[in-house]
């Protein structure tokens, strides 16, 4: 059982911390950063050897070695500080994915099971202290008057996890809804529930949002929290008008509880519990990947472990104070950029998918939902919903011009194709800028 004050001293704690100045802040996370690395190189034997060959000197993280999915798990067993194997760890996992039993664990250590394709999912290894560590500082990030007030939580997930199930006592309370079920369920539990707080992918908030605007629901929560997906303008703005108010966003993926959006609507990264590093992309050093290290995970160390996510840092400081690193948008996958040929030296390119986002939504006020994929570098595929059918024609023209303006400025433009909007299968998530390109993978390895 996670001890209720563990979860409250973290809670105070990540408060505290919330207010020191920048030059505070930046001393505070170096002094962790080299308290954890100092304790990895002793209680984990990947670290250990690495010591011993002399190839770390701690506490300095630049001669620390990168990390990714594949190396962390080819490492797995000697990586982690609990001496669990990674065969058995994926035994339990998937069992317990197979039973729906959302609570695996080897001894008191949590089993998670990342998604991936096969052969490509990952596991990850939690202790209790960690998790009461997590559920202390999610809820001093979001709830939006601490413990003073009781809320109640309607919490989408594609499967519940007792890392959510530690949430829970007599001022906060938790109902979790799986994905997979039904839409008609989920708007009768909602009616009955009345949730003060909603959190889900934005996807399924958009949807909530319509039912309550053609009045097939009527909830009125005092919070929008959205996690999982990238969440796009279009649904943003949408989901604010239905809901009059600022939506919320967690940045999380399975490595850890990355980033969340302060009072003013800005997502900060939690550099409380992670130490970034920023691998750029652009010549504006504006877009980056993000190059983890985790310092309060100590059973599976994730150490300057790169992320494949894009994200655009925020140009101005953010008037909320927080000294934590402000970013103006999570982008997407780099999966997901399409890739076009360069007109004046016929190099392929990435394209970042913000201005593919930017000359759909600017394009008309009729547009209401949209997917625009890639299949190959001649091919663009757009699906759009419109409010007004009479003028889908003119609504598709303008996403053409818009599209066609941008691209014609560097690239050899592509053939645009439009075709009926396919709602979203509810097993994947949405995304709805996307590479469909095969020979996305092959282009990757060459930048
Ligand atoms: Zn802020």
């Amino acid at each position: 059982m996670i001890k209720l004050m563990n979860i409250l001293k973290n809670y105070l704690k990540v408060k505290r911390i919330q207010k020191y100045s920048p030059e505070k802040f930046r001393r505070w996370q170096n002094k962790q950063l080299q308290k954890h690395l100092k304790w990895i190189n002793t209680h984990s034997p990947y670290f250990e050897q690495l010591k011993k060959n002399d190839l770390l000197k701690a506490p300095d993280l630049a001669q620390y070695p990168f990390m990714n999915k594949q190396i962390m798990m080819e490492n797995f067993d000697e990586l982690n500080t609990k001496g669990v194997g990674k065969e058995e760890a994926f035994r339990v996992a998937i069992e317990a994915e197979e039973n729906r039993n959302f609570s695996p664990t080897i001894g008191s250590i949590t089993v998670g099971l990342s998604s991936g394709t096969s052969g490509n999912r990952g596991i990850f290894l939690v202790s209790k202290e960690e998790q009461s560590a997590w559920a202390g500082t999610i809820l001093a990030k979001l709830l939006p008057n601490g413990f003073k007030s009781k809320e109640k939580i309607a919490f989408f997930l594609r499967a519940n996890s007792n890392l959510y199930e530690s949430v829970r006592n007599k001022k906060i309370e938790f109902a979790f809804y799986d994905l997979l079920d039904h839409f008609d369920t989920h708007i009768k539990r909602l009616e009955e529930y009345q949730p003060t707080i909603l959190a889900a992918p934005p996807s399924m908030i958009r949807q909530i949002a319509s039912a309550v605007s053609e009045n097939k629901l009527s909830i009125s929560p005092i919070k929008i929290i959205t996690m999982a997906e990238v969440l796009d303008p279009l649904d943003e703005s949408f989901i604010e008008s239905v809901f009059n108010q600022k939506i919320h966003q967690v940045y999380q993926c399975t490595e850890g509880f990355l980033g969340c959006s302060c009072s003013h609507g800005t997502i900060h990264l939690n550099e409380d519990l992670v130490y970034i590093e920023k691998e750029f992309l652009d010549n504006d050093r504006t877009k980056f990947y993000p190059i983890v290290t985790d310092f309060k995970r100590r059973t599976q160390p994730i150490i300057r472990y790169r992320l494949n996510d894009i994200l655009t840092l925020k140009s101005e400081p953010c008037p909320c104070g927080s000294p934590m690193l402000a970013i103006e948008q999570i982008e997407g996958r780099m999966d997901d950029l399409f890739i076009l040929k360069n007109k004046h030296n016929g190099n392929l390119e990435h394209v970042f998918p913000d201005f593919v986002r930017r000359a759909c939504i600017s394009a008309s006020e009729n547009l209401k939902e949209y997917i625009v994929m890639q299949h190959n570098p001649h091919d663009i595929e757009v699906q759009c919903l419109v409010f007004d059918e009479t003028k889908r024609q003119r609504t598709e023209e303008n996403i053409r011009t818009n599209l066609n303006a941008f691209f014609q400025q560097y690239y050899e433009s592509p053939k645009i194709t439009f075709r009926a909007y396919q709602e979203n299968d509810r097993t994947a998530k949405l995304k709805r800028i996307k590479n469909n390109m095969e020979v996305n993978k092959v282009v990757q390895s060459a930048f």
